[in-house]
């Protein structure tokens, strides 16, 4: 006999739990249930992050990650606040490495104004300021609002908070089949039925979404995020956050240096194609079918070449070699020498969505929906910092709303 409940989330990372949250918030007597096919949460890309919560600077107005970012970032910092949850308001700088990055700079600080966050233009010695070790091209900027937090310990708040008013939370619990047309789901834990599905399944949310029928145009091709560490005798060269002007062409924001919640600082993470959704080692979670598939992909994005495909392939792939992580990290603070970065098994996947029509990588958040389900297909960067005002935002988009 199936469980059945109102709403029915798949996928207990940030953006199922947010969810989770907002429909509580709102419907205090209603039945919820969230399905996690993990152990535990925060196995995947909500738990292997860099834990910066963005300031919004990187997006265009017109986004839906503008809508959401900066309003995510000051509730997340309230709800750390609120449930003694480390985070670090550190700040941040983007620094100009050549003279090709100062067109760019002009474009943040613009999107900075039109979406009301702080930024300010610093010079050499500015920047120096604040990271007396940054290399730097003449000039940079400074996010004073960003953050820093302990995803981890967000996600197990959430856990505990929505345990506590009743929704009910079940792991091991991974969707094999769907029966679409009765509503009902089959998992390890018990089979369900649901008046509204959200689907918050992250790298498997568009499998789970083509058995509605939906994300037809896209395919989903994961990117690995590995990351190396600074040896803790350089780790003060740091203080914050160190990051590249990025390629605003794409949705990845280059190797940055990151004073982690717990003081660590981390140099990462790249964006190299994956041979499968959990692929986090060099063939640990590898699968045959989906590397190839993955091959074909960035083969058929390789030719097009939009969005300087080619050219992010080419660094991205060097950047297994340290010594061409090496080199991108170098950029950001000359005196760091080879050894100072040493190997951690800090690593993560992002699975970006690709346009396949325009063949070219999705740079926004992707809902799509349909009578009695709603599917959250591109909860890429900064989804995590996002998450409370998305939630809200999905939760308005839903027909239940
Ligand atoms: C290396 C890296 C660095 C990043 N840095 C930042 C950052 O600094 N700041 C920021 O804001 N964002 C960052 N991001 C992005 C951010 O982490 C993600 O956007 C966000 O965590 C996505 O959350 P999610 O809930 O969609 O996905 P996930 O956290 O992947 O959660 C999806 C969950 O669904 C479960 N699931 C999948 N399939 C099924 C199924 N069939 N049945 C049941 N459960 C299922 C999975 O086990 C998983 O727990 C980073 C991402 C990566 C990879």
């Amino acid at each position: 006999m199936a469980q059945a409940v109102d709403y029915l989330i798949v996928g207990g990372g940030i953006v199922g739990l947010t969810v989770a949250r907002e429909l509580r918030k709102r419907y205090p007597a209603a039945s919820i249930a969230l399905l996690e096919k993990e152990a535990a949460l925060g196995k995947h890309a909500s738990g292997r992050n860099s834990g910066v919560l963005h300031s919004g600077i990187y997006y265009d107005s017109s986004t839906l990650k503008a809508k959401v970012c900066a309003e995510g970032a000051r509730r997340m910092k309230a709800f750390a606040a609120e449930h003694d949850i480390n985070c670090q308001h550190s700040g941040k700088v983007i620094v100009a490495t050549s003279a090709q990055d100062l067109p760019v700079l002009e474009r943040l600080l613009k999107n900075a104004q039109a979406n009301g966050i702080r930024a300010e233009r610093l010079d050499e010695q500015g920047i120096h300021q604040i990271e007396p070790h940054a290399g730097v091209y003449q000039q940079g900027i400074y996010c004073p609002d960003t953050a820093v937090i302990d995803s981890k310990a967000v996600l197990l708040k959430l856990r505990e908070l929505l345990t506590a008013t009743g929704v009910e939370i079940f792991l091991h619990a991974a969707v094999d089949s769907i029966d679409v047309a009765a509503r009902k789901i089959i998992t390890p834990a018990g089979e369900f039925s649901y008046g509204y599905l959200f689907n918050c399944a992250g790298a498997s949310a568009d499998k789970v979404a083509k058995h509605y029928g939906l994300g037809l145009d896209y395919t989903l091709v994961p990117f690995k995020g590995i990351y190396f560490k600074l040896r803790p005798e350089r780790a003060h060269l740091v203080r914050a956050n160190i990051y590249p002007v990025p390629d605003i062409n794409q949705p990845f924001l280059g190797v940055h240096l990151t004073r982690v919640a717990s003081g660590d600082v981390y140099a990462g993470p790249t964006a190299i194609p994956a041979l499968g959704r959990e692929n986090y080692g060099i063939l640990q979670g590898a699968r045959l079918a989906e590397s190839l598939r993955v091959g074909f992909e960035i083969s058929r994005m390789y030719l097009a070449n939009h969005q300087n495909f080619r050219r992010l392939v080419h660094t991205e792939l060097g950047k297994y070699r340290k010594k061409n992580f090496f080199a991108a990290v170098r950029k950001l603070m000359p005196e760091l020498t080879y050894d100072d970065l040493v190997a951690s098994d800090k690593a993560g996947i992002r699975p970006q969505l690709i346009n396949i029509r325009e063949k070219k990588l999705e740079m926004d958040y992707v809902i799509e929906k349909s009578a009695d389900s709603l599917h959250v297909l591109n909860a890429i960067s900064p989804a995590f910092t996002s998450s409370l005002a998305f939630a809200e935002w999905i939760v308005d988009q839903s027909s239940i709303a």
